[in-house]
């Protein structure tokens, strides 16, 4: 067997004004932006990363900010709630400081945990999922957050299907069981606790399918421990559905597949990570490019937006 899948490596989603995607990940939810770069596919836009300090795999998440993308409707087939995980103690922080910035937050109780669920300047849903064993918290050091209240990555993802039987095989084939069942909720895990650990299905039979635009997400990757995993986790997965060949994101190696809910599901390599190109002090500062495009970069550099890195304003 290869080595354990224990969680979600990253989450992708699909934002419109870069500056806005930057100011609120960075400044509302104190992340950090580890990684400004460019849609591999789709040279022309940005490829924001944002993370813990070190951009650790289960804190990131990723978004392909295109200026003029219309809106797109959550629905069956997606990931309609993102999660990130903070301790119990700072839900009342979380409240009130998104009530200051005039986000309408909703909070609720869910299994065990008190859950905040609110809009991006996009409309995604994202959600601070407060509970006991929270892990410790590596803050981004430009943080407006105070340390102790930082988000400690992700808790987990909710997916919307109208039925759950052939997600539920690939989960379990991918060592995720169910956990728990509350209404019409499905709760899977793996063993342990690493972020991102918890995959939900919110199941409705009459639910409408979504469309992918701005504010939706693209698609969720789970940890493979390193390459030789990844071949082996290939093999599996492939007995069952269509598996891409291994693609070189320079940070990370990727297969893709759709769970037959319609889920977009990639498994991306721990190694070599968001440090590779460029010091850990100074993640996302500068805009980073794959070795092959790098000669196209004066031409790459004209046509994105002009975006500014507010650091200096959040150390003030
Ligand atoms: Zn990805």
């Amino acid at each position: 067997m290869p080595k354990p899948i224990v969680g979600l490596h990253h989450v992708t989603a699909i934002a419109s004004d870069p500056q806005t995607n930057l100011d609120f990940y960075t400044e509302v939810l104190g992340l950090r932006l580890v990684k400004r770069t460019v849609n591999f596919d789709d040279p022309g836009s940005y490829h924001f990363y944002f993370g813990d300090d070190a951009g650790t795999p289960g804190t990131i998440l990723t978004f392909f900010p295109w200026p003029n993308a219309m809106r797109g409707t959550p629905g069956v087939g997606e990931v309609t709630l993102t999660a990130f995980s903070a301790p119990l103690s700072s839900i009342d922080f979380w409240e009130q400081r998104l009530l200051g910035f005039n986000l309408p937050v909703e909070r609720s109780t869910r299994f065990e945990e008190t859950v905040l669920t609110f809009p991006d300047p996009d409309g995604m849903k994202i959600e601070i999922v407060g509970h006991a064993g929270a892990a410790p918290a590596n803050p981004a050091r430009f943080s407006p957050v105070p340390p102790e209240h930082a988000l400690r990555g992700f808790f987990g993802v909710t997916l919307f299907l109208k039925k759950s039987e052939e997600t539920e095989a690939i989960l379990n084939t991918m060592g995720f069981t169910k956990r728990a069942e509350e209404g019409n909720r499905l709760r899977f895990s793996a063993e342990g606790t690493a972020l991102g650990n918890h995959i939900d299905l919110l199941l409705n039979p009459e639910g409408r399918h979504g469309r992918m635009g701005a504010g939706t997400v693209h698609h969720i990757a789970f940890r493979a421990a390193d390459d030789a995993s990844q071949l082996e986790w290939r093999e599996i997965l492939d007995k069952h559905l269509h598996v891409t060949p291994v693609l070189d994101r320079t940070y990370f190696h990727s297969i893709y597949f759709r769970e037959p809910g319609g889920v977009l599901f990639e498994l991306a390599t721990d190694p070599p990570g968001f440090a590779l190109d460029e010091p850990i002090e100074s993640l996302g500062e500068a805009l980073r490019i794959p070795p092959w495009l790098e000669q196209q970069r004066t031409v790459i550099e004209q046509r994105l937006p002009r975006i500014e890195l507010h650091k200096a304003k959040v150390l003030a």
